[in-house]
């Protein structure tokens, strides 16, 4: 059983290891000249449909079965992390996790 993530808004359902990219923070300043210090860790991350060749989709869905290890390890440890869906773009009402 994968993880599912449901938006409360459109009702799209991301299934993590199948057609999900999970956007993190940190992913998304990587390349770029800001400082991960400068970064609000609260900030939520951006969930969106894989759309992809299907090497690169097997790549994609690995990873974010990765990240969604690291985002529990860290809901466990009691650090807030929430998502936003790529259709609302509701970056100011995200949706918490949910706990495994
Ligand atoms: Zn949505």
């Amino acid at each position: 059983m994968g993880i599912e993530l449901k938006c409360p808004y459109c009702g799209s359902i991301y299934r993590i290891g199948q057609d999900t990219i999970i956007a993190t923070m940190d992913e998304a300043i990587r390349g770029t000249s800001i400082h991960p210090s400068m970064v609000d860790p609260n900030r939520p991350d951006l969930i969106t449909y894989i759309r992809s060749d299907p090497e690169r989709t097997k790549i994609l869905n690995q990873k974010a079965l990765d990240i969604m290890k690291a985002i529990q390890a860290s809901l466990k440890k009691g650090q807030s992390r929430s998502w936003y869906c790529h259709k609302c773009l509701n970056e100011k009402n995200p949706c918490p996790y949910p706990k495994l």
